[in-house]
C-alpha cells in the first residue's frame, strides 16, 4: 500500500533522527560538531529546513501535527549538539595524558665494577712511574704459560697451577706471566710494563678461590736493575694504593721464573696487628698481597736477552684479593654473582 504524504513525512523524520544519533556517535571533536550543525540546522540545505519545506505539501489537517514533529526534532537536534559540545569542552579541559606530578621513570645509571675500579687505580700508579699497560691472549700455549717461564714439562711446580687444558695443546692461561715473555720477545730492554687481565684455574668457588680472577703482572728489565729497585717500587706502589704509613714486609719464597723470589705482606688494615682473633689476617697482623722476584736468567735467555748485560724484576698479584682487603669484603664470590646490591656499593669509590 502506497504511503500517504503524512506517513512519508513521518518516515523522513524518523530517518533524520537515526542519522542524528549516528552522526553524534561519530563526531570526535569540535570541528566535526560544526559540520553537524550545518548538516542539520543549515538554513538553506540543512536537513531540518528541507523537512520543514515538505510541510507545505501535506494536507492542511496533517500540518499542525507534522509541525510539532519538526519542532520536537529541531529541539532534539539542538539538544544533541549542545551535549556533544559540552562533552568536547570537558575533554579539552582535562589535564594532559602525562601526569607531570607523578615520580619519573628511573633510568638506572651504571657504575664501574669494583674490580675495574681497583685495576684503574693500580694502572694509574704504574703509568705515573713510566710503565706501559700491555695485554695478551687468555688462551695460551704450554710454551708461553710454562716452558718459557722456566717450568719444563717435568717440573713439579706445575702442580701448583691447577690448569684448565684445551684441545690442540692449548690451555687457559693460569697467570698473566706469559705476557712477560710475549713483550720481551717483541721489545728490547729497557722494558717497563704492567699487564692486567683474566686468568683461569681449575678451582671450586669458595670465599677465597674462583675459577676465573684478575691478576696484574709487572715487569722491569734494564741494565743494572737490582732487588732494591723492586723493593722501592713495590713499597711506593703499595703505600700509594693503601696508605702512606703502611707497614710492608718481604718474605723469601719460590717461583720457577724468579730468583730470588719473595712474597710481600702488608699489615692488616683491619686490626693493625692488635686483634689475635682478627678474621682478615687470622690474628697474624699481616696479609699476603703479592709475589715478586728477580727475573730468572734462564727466562731472559729464552727470549734472547743477555742476562750478563741485563737484569730485571717481576711481580704478580690477584686483584680480587686486594680489593677484598681494601674494601673489607669477606667473600670473593659476590664479585661475579651480578647482584646489583653488591655492585652499587662501589658507585662512588
Ligand atoms: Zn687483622
Amino acid at each position: 500500500m502506497p504511503q500517504s504524504p503524512k506517513e512519508a513525512f513521518q518516515a523522513e523524520a524518523r530517518a533524520l533522527r537515526l542519522r542524528l544519533e549516528d552522526a553524534g556517535r561519530r563526531a570526535k571533536n569540535a570541528s566535526a560538531l560544526e559540520d553537524l550543525r550545518l548538516e542539520f540546522l543549515g538554513r538553506r540545505s540543512g536537513a531540518l529546513s528541507r523537512l520543514m519545506a515538505g510541510l507545505a505539501s501535506l494536507p492542511a489537517e496533517d500540518r499542525p501535527e507534522a509541525g510539532r514533529l519538526v519542532n520536537a526534532l529541531k529541539a532534539d537536534v539542538e539538544d544533541a549538539l549542545r551535549k556533544l559540545e559540552e562533552g568536547f569542552r570537558t575533554v579539552e579541559k582535562r589535564p594532559p595524558a602525562v601526569d607531570l606530578t607523578l615520580p619519573g621513570l628511573q633510568r638506572p645509571a651504571g657504575c664501574p665494577h669494583p674490580v675495574r675500579v681497583f685495576l684503574k687505580q693500580i694502572e694509574a700508579i704504574f703509568v705515573s712511574l713510566g710503565f706501559s699497560v700491555e695485554e695478551g691472549p687468555e688462551v695460551e700455549t704450554d710454551y708461553y704459560n710454562f716452558e718459557a717461564l722456566n717450568f719444563p714439562l717435568h717440573h713439579p711446580a706445575r702442580d701448583d697451577w691447577d690448569t684448565l687444558y684445551l684441545d690442540g695443546g692449548l690451555l687457559l692461561r693460569t697467570h698473566t706471566s706469559p705476557v712477560q715473555v710475549r713483550v720481551m720477545e717483541k721489545q728490547k730492554p729497557p722494558i717497563r710494563m704492567i699487564n692486567p687481565g683474566r686468568v683461569y684455574r681449575k678451582e671450586t668457588p669458595d670465599p677465597t678461590h674462583l675459577p676465573m680472577f684478575y691478576q696484574v703482572e709487572g715487569l722491569l728489565v734494564d741494565e743494572g736493575v737490582t732487588f732494591a729497585h723492586l723493593k722501592g717500587t713495590l713499597e711506593y706502589f703499595l703505600r700509594r694504593l693503601f696508605s702512606e704509613k703502611l707497614k710492608i714486609r718481604f718474605r723469601p719464597s719460590f717461583f720457577p721464573f724468579t730468583e730470588p723470589s719473595a712474597e710481600v705482606d702488608i699489615e692488616c688494615l683491619v686490626c693493625r696487628g692488635k686483634d689475635s682473633a682478627c678474621r682478615v689476617c687470622a690474628g697474624t697482623g699481616w696479609k699476603e698481597i703479592l709475589g715478586a722476584g728477580m727475573v730468572d736468567p734462564q727466562v731472559l735467555k729464552n727470549v734472547n736477552i743477555d742476562p750478563e748485560k741485563y737484569s730485571g724484576w717481576a711481580f704478580g698479584m690477584g686483584i680480587e684479593r686486594m680489593a677484598m682487603f681494601a674494601y673489607q669484603i669477606p667473600d670473593m664470590r659476590p664479585f661475579y654473582e651480578n647482584d646489583m646490591r653488591f655492585i652499587r656499593q662501589f658507585r662512588n669509590k
